[in-house]
């Protein structure tokens, strides 16, 4: 199996010329009082769409032939990746369908709603979404752009390494939030060709993490998805898995796990130390560092990978309520 690689992310670095945000890149002073060393957030929150999923629906979308595009895109979704389909979509006037389960926050999807793409909640997983997609693909003929297992979406998602090593190229070690890995693969696959020694950390929540359970296995397997407030993080990496999981044993360094309460004490310091409003899923690097559970012995940097929360929940865990979201009435 041929993974995508450097020259795939160069590809996708022209492909995405002139369409998205380079996003900032800034010392936290506070975080790198914490940690002893220089730490840098990346501040990818602020990318349009509010997260890196642009990037790699924007790559997967520019290689769409004309009659790809005429039949329409489809994809599974926990929110991020439907909301960046739908917008690189509806740039290019094509119709788009995005599947997702009913964990899924209601804000995401009026959030994909209004980047003009058609919702449909099926079941409670994301592998019960996928049954859709798959419908749609055999039935009416639409093209899947899923979210992280595809070498446009993967390359993608590398642009993102490409900046934080041109903005940050004394960087030792790179913290990211860890799902299906097309963010990590991505990222690690383009840092390490230009910095091979470099340290990638990957970061999941200890309420199913899905792909630190594979990689201990040494094999895709089910994992069940439960509410966190890393909601973006949840779900499988699929049976069938062709490229994360191999990608994420090869290229990562590291994989830590943090608690609900130590991602809402990332989501509270984002706000109130570093000025950011984040997502759970985007503040489990920060978690990682703040709860101690990296050794950083360089500059590192830390990817805020999201800002589409709900404002309402962000408010309460920044006021200090005591958030539980595992309760599913909680939600
Ligand atoms: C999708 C997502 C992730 C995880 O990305 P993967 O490629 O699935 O590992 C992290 N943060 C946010 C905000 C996301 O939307």
């Amino acid at each position: 199996m041929n993974h995508p690689g450097i020259s795939e992310i160069r590809t996708a670095k022209a492909n995405l010329a002139g369409k998205l945000r380079t996003t900032p890149m800034e010392i936290s002073p506070s975080l790198s009082a914490l940690a002893g060393v220089p730490v840098n957030l990346k501040l990818e929150h602020h990318q349009i769409t509010g997260s890196f999923k642009l990037r790699g629906a924007t790559n997967a979308m520019a290689g769409l032939s004309a009659q790809e595009c005429a039949r329409g895109v489809t994809g599974m979704s926990s929110g991020n990746h439907g909301k960046g389909l739908a917008y690189a979509a509806s740039q290019l006037g094509v119709r788009c369908i995005i599947c997702m389960s009913d964990l899924v926050p209601q804000n995401k999807v009026d959030g994909i709603k209004a980047c003009g793409a058609e919702v449909r909640i099926i079941g409670h997983s994301q592998d019960e979404a996928q049954k859709e997609v798959d419908r749609l693909v055999a039935e009416e003929g639409m093209v899947m752009i899923g979210p992280f297992d595809e070498p446009d979406v993967i390359a993608g998602q590398g642009t993102l390494g490409l900046e934080i090593m041109d903005q940050a190229p004394e960087a030792e070690a790179l913290l990211m939030p860890l799902s299906g890995g097309g963010l990590i693969c991505g990222v690690a696959a383009a840092a390490k060709a230009i910095k091979p020694g470099i340290r990638i950390i990957g970061v999941s929540m200890e309420r199913g993490p899905a792909m630190y359970e594979c990689q201990k296995a040494g094999e895709p397997i089910y994992v069940e998805e439960v509410a966190t407030l890393a909601d973006a993080l949840g779900g499988g990496i699929g049976m069938d898995n062709r490229h994360t999981f191999a990608m994420v044993r090869d290229l990562v360094d590291d994989m830590v796990l943090v608690s609900e309460a130590e991602i809402a004490a990332a989501v509270r310091h984002a706000y109130w130390e570093e000025r950011q409003i984040v997502e759970g899923s985007a503040g489990v690097g920060i978690a990682a560092v703040m709860a101690n559970k990296v050794k950083l012995t360089g500059p590192a940097v830390i990817v805020l990978s999201g800002g589409n929360t709900a404002m309402e929940l962000h408010h309460r865990i920044i006021s200090g309520e005591d958030v539980d979201v595992t309760a599913k009435s909680a939600r």
